[in-house]
């Protein structure tokens, strides 16, 4: 049994919010999109809050996450994000329906391992649009690819597909899905059957969507962090028709005292091999909460009371100067923090840290 803090507390009146939006959004421009459950590890009345509020398609980065997806029963076809390994060929195609895919050795492999279980898959190849993640070099790499899929006997390719923000902090644009519009052409013309899904990114590209750039035929998106969290961390903002603060993180108190500002002694490096500053403010009033690195990292999580601010944390203990919290903080009370997405991401996955929905 786990303590009751620290935990992740989750509104999910605010997620089946933002999800409904978001389809609705998505919807009148003809997009579907598949809600993706990575970043709060697939919980189940997460994804149950995301299913009820209209989404038509799960997707995670993770098998572990897209078996517990599976067992959950919500009978939407479940997409894996990440570009399969090799070794988990077996169970990708056990339990997703599709799979994000780039290599030609995957394709076969995957195809292979249908031919042995006479089950099928379904593939999104994904293009390099500049991100410069995963994806085939479009100059490159597209004809050998597409002769592989021809040779197919059981995986079909159900589209195209591109990332944008991940690795190269490469924005969406219109002129770079209309390429992704161009490829997906080609590749009917050259498989000789028409695409499904035109998958035009994730979060990010809702940028494109409000100023209604996305071009016609591209008709899927991969929405995670809008739903979860009403952000684009790509474009660092919150976006306006969506709910913010849509969960939070309660850690308690665990020492309130008065304390100079600045450590006394003879000084070296932190637990973390880095060398604090410290600026002198005085003695000041500071709270250490039970929470540490080892569940979250600690700048990406922002103190819900105003007058308190985050001094430094290591794997166990948040320090915090809480001199000017009103109301001002107790002994033993619980401090709420928002997470920003990779602060969630942690958080969903510390074994240290409970969920709990309202
Ligand atoms: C995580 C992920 C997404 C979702 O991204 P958000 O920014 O959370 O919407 C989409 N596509 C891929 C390939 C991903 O790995």
């Amino acid at each position: 049994m786990l303590a009751s803090y620290p935990r992740l507390v989750v509104d999910l009146s605010a997620i089946a919010e933002n999800t409904g939006k978001v389809v609705v959004a998505c919807t009148s421009a003809e997009i579907r999109i598949a809600g993706v459950t990575k970043g709060i590890c697939a919980h189940g009345s997460i994804v149950r809050a995301m299913v009820d509020a209209g989404c038509p398609e799960l997707a995670d980065s993770r098998m572990t996450n897209i078996r517990s997806l599976r067992s959950m029963g919500f009978g939407l076809p479940l997409l894996l994000l990440r570009i399969p390994m090799l070794s988990e060929i077996p169970e990708v195609v056990e339990w997703a329906d599709c799979s994000l895919v780039s290599m030609p050795e995957t394709l076969q492999a995957l195809d292979r391992e249908c031919r042995c279980t006479g089950k099928e898959h379904q593939v999104i190849v994904m293009a390099d649009m500049g991100d410069l993640r995963e994806g085939f070099w479009p100059d490159d790499q597209q004809e050998a690819l597409c002769t592989v899929l021809q040779g197919l006997e059981r995986v079909r390719c159900r589209g195209v597909g591109v990332n944008f923000g991940c690795f190269g902090g490469v924005l969406p644009a219109r002129k770079k899905l209309l390429e992704l519009t161009c490829i997906a052409e080609e590749f009917e013309r050259f498989l000789g059957y028409p695409l499904e899904t035109v998958s035009g990114g994730s979060s990010s590209s809702l940028a494109l969507l409000e100023r209604n750039e996305i071009p016609e035929g591209v008709n899927h998106l991969r929405i995670g962090e809008a739903i979860l969290l009403g952000t684009d961390v790509t474009s660092s903002r919150d976006i306006p028709w969506l709910r913010q603060r849509t969960m939070f993180l309660a850690g308690e108190v665990v020492e309130l005292f008065r304390k100079p500002s600045v450590p006394q002694g003879v000084r070296g490096k932190d637990a973390f091999g880095r060398i604090p500053v410290f600026e002198d403010r005085g003695n000041r009033l500071r709270a250490i909460v039970a929470v540490g690195r080892q569940d979250v990292p600690i700048e990406g999580i922002e103190p819900e009371r105003p007058g308190v601010t985050i001094l430094g944390g290591s794997s166990d203990h948040l320090v915090l100067d809480v001199e000017e919290a009103s109301p001002g903080v107790i002994m033993g009370e619980a401090l709420r923090f928002f997470p920003d997405y990779g602060a969630m991401l942690a958080l969903a996955t510390s074994p240290y840290v409970g969920f709990e929905m309202v």
